[in-house]
């Protein structure tokens, strides 16, 4: 067994051993665990602080989570818009395909809430083969997006397996793999990854880092292997309610991505989904955020901040209003707040 398969199985999975480590009530988290599974790995463990933090609230279950009815289970229509189990096409020319149904440590707040680590999730052989003819029949597929569940908890060898499948296929131009695990379970991203994903190249790694303390050693020489094998990382990251709904600490995140060569993308705000209400903020907070950064910090850093419609309706990005139009003039506000006249004129 890999080390990383190790470092899964030691992981957390119980509120019975978390309250070995802390002092918590087991049983109020029991019947959370019954719905929404936990994992928790002992990397990601270890960045715990104290009870409440950051850290502990992305992967510590909430009764919270219980209380939630109103918001939708599959708020972007997923279901509705997958073809095969597995793929999610909504764009004309890029799909999700679905290749995994477990991750390295649950997110409490996580969008596949409804099925990630769930039986109903399971992910078959069959199921990937079958999305792998979807995409070999539909030629306006150029980009493929392998998510999941997460795609790294995969073995090196179905790994490889799907990436050649994909790349026998003329009309798939890119391969991006979604994943949180340079984060969760760095362990994961071995030089014998490594050595794999660069035979696919133009591959594309979206990671997912919500808050700066998860940039530690390990994770950035996670992203360092994936960087050398010619991988082009970008991050996703959500906009979380007592994580990082703070302009300081949202800065010091996005600094720390580029140091770790990971390009923020996208900023996403909390979908509406069944389980995670107490993660959500108001759009305002994700404005000023936005605000705050313009400006200040490196443009590299600056993510797309997008909210995911519901009814499967596609990302919209969000941004401050900077300019107005007033006649043939447009009023541009700076970052530093001044009011700027521009004509808006064409030769
Ligand atoms: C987010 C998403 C994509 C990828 O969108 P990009 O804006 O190209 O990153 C593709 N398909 C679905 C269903 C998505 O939700
Ligand atoms: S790693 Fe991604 S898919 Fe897995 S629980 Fe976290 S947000 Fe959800």
């Amino acid at each position: 067994m890999e080390l990383w398969q190790q470092s899964l199985q030691q992981s957390v999975t119980t509120p019975q051993t978390l309250a070995e480590r802390f002092a918590i009530d087991p049983a109020a988290l029991e019947a959370v665990v019954a719905r929404y599974p936990m994992r928790i790995t002992p990397h990601y463990l270890s960045l715990i602080q104290e009870p409440g933090d950051p850290i502990w609230r992305q992967c510590v279950p909430d009764p919270a989570e219980l209380d939630d009815e109103d918001s939708l289970v599959d708020p972007l229509a997923e279901e509705a818009l997958s073809p095969v189990p597995g793929i999610v096409h909504r764009y004309p020319d890029r799909v999700l395909f679905l290749v995994s149904g477990t991750c390295a440590t649950y997110c409490r707040f996580c969008t596949r809430k409804r099925k990630v680590g769930c039986p109903s999730m399971r992910v078959s052989f069959n199921d990937v083969l079958d999305g792998i003819t979807y995409i070999q029949r539909t030629p306006q597929v150029r980009d493929v997006i392998l998510s999941g569940g997460d795609p790294l908890m995969m073995s090196d060898l179905l790994i490889k397996d799907i990436l050649e499948r994909l790349r026998a296929i003329p009309h798939v131009e890119i391969i991006r793999i979604g994943t949180r695990v340079p984060v969760t379970l760095p362990e994961r991203i071995t030089e014998n990854l490594c050595a794999l994903l660069r035979r696919f190249h133009p591959l594309y790694v979206n990671t997912h880092f919500n808050h700066p303390t998860e940039i530690t050693p390990e994770s950035a020489e996670a992203c360092r292997r994936l960087a050398d094998a010619g991988v082009v990382l970008g991050n996703q990251t959500v906009l979380l309610r007592g994580v990082n709904d703070d302009p300081a600490v949202m800065t010091e995140l996005l600094r720390g991505l580029l140091k770790i060569r990971v390009r923020p993308y996208y900023l996403h705000q909390m979908d509406l989904v069944r389980g995670t209400g107490h993660f959500r903020t108001g759009v305002a907070t994700g404005i000023a955020i936005l605000e705050a950064l313009r400006g200040r910090v490196s443009g590299l850093a600056i993510p797309h901040y997008v909210i995911d419609l519901p009814g499967g309706k596609g990302k919209v990005p969000v941004s401050p209003d900077y300019v107005e139009r007033v006649g043939q003039e447009l009023l541009i506000r700076t970052p530093a707040g001044e009011q700027v006249r521009f004509p808006d004129t064409e030769s």
